[in-house]
């Protein structure tokens, strides 16, 4: 496995353009398995595959947990050769994020909604990496987590508003035996807190039954369903950072109308000062779709 720490390093290790496909995992690194199945996804279809481990300072607003986010590199660095990497970059703050940097992408709005809302810049900070590293890598495609559902729509909608030769693709979340999404976050959670945890894909998966039960019943609301989850989640311990129904093409909020048949139900919670997000497509939730 090849190891560039630099953007000379990265150039002299990638191989010729052209020569093979060439598939991207960017990452913040403590991987996990749900990190190992892009990598796996990424090394079945062959060609070169390259995994990025940054911990973006610009997608951290102040007071939240950019110091202590987990940083495992010796770690990260064996899981990767076991997995079969054939790159890992691990850029230096200095040279991703320059102190003279002032250019940022702008998210627009859906970057300022759901998880944006509460993490202002958010957004723009992943899009101005992730478009830093498509600059860096010129990959034939570039694999994400469908588990930050959010951040997968906004890089869809970059590379197709700014005509990135690039393919995205989405795979689904990756979940711990009890359904909690794997998340290099969980490891911040105390015994008691991964208990509690526990409730939060359980009380979405309720939530997702309730909808497919209420869509198509005329006198029951799917558009309850947000209000009934985050109660079910005050109960079960959670502090409700949001819920929301979002529609499955426009990633809209949908707050009124007739419920539509394509809809994704998301939420972000914390138990204790930890924040869980997580996220159900709803179509695919439906028994018999
Ligand atoms: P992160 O290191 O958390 O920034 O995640 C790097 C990539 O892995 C992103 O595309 C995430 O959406 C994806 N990812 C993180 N957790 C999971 C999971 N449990 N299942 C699938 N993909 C994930």
């Amino acid at each position: 496995m090849r190891i560039a720490r630099s953007f000379s390093e990265l150039r002299t290790l990638l191989p010729r353009p052209g020569s093979c496909p060439l598939w991207l995992v960017p990452t913040m690194g403590a991987l996990h398995d749900g990190h190992g199945a892009l990598i796996d996804q990424a090394k079945s279809e062959g060609g070169f595959v390259a995994v990025s481990i940054f911990v973006n300072p610009l997608q951290f607003a102040p007071g939240e947990d950019l110091d202590r986010y987990p940083r495992t590199e010796a770690e990260d660095l064996a899981f990767l050769d076991k997995r079969g990497a054939d790159l890992v970059f691990l850029p230096s703050p200095g040279e991703m994020v320059p102190k003279s940097a002032r250019i940022r992408i702008s998210s627009g709005r859906i970057g300022t909604i759901y998880c944006g809302a509460s993490r202002p810049g958010h957004f723009d900070g992943v899009l101005t990496i992730v478009l830093k590293l498509f600059h860096l890598f010129s990959p034939d495609v570039a694999l994400f987590g469908e588990k930050d559902r959010q951040q997968l729509f906004l890089i869809q909608e970059m590379v197709r508003d700014l005509a990135l030769p690039i393919r995205v693709l989405g795979l689904p979340t990756i979940r711990e035996p009890d359904g909690l999404a794997m998340s290099s976050r969980n490891r911040y959670l105390s015994p008691k807190e991964r208990d509690t945890a526990a409730h939060f894909p359980e009380l979405m998966g309720e939530a997702a039954r309730l909808w497919a039960e209420h869509s198509g019943h005329p006198s029951k609301d799917p558009l309850s369903i947000p209000g009934w989850l985050s109660e079910a989640l005050v109960r079960a311990g959670f502090r409700v950072d949001y819920v929301a129904l979002a529609d499955r093409q426009t990633f809209l909020p949908i707050t009124g109308g007739p419920a539509p048949d394509q809809a994704y139900l998301l939420a972000a919670v914390f138990v204790g000062s930890t924040r869980l997000i997580d996220n159900l497509d709803l179509s695919a939730e439906r028994p018999g779709v």
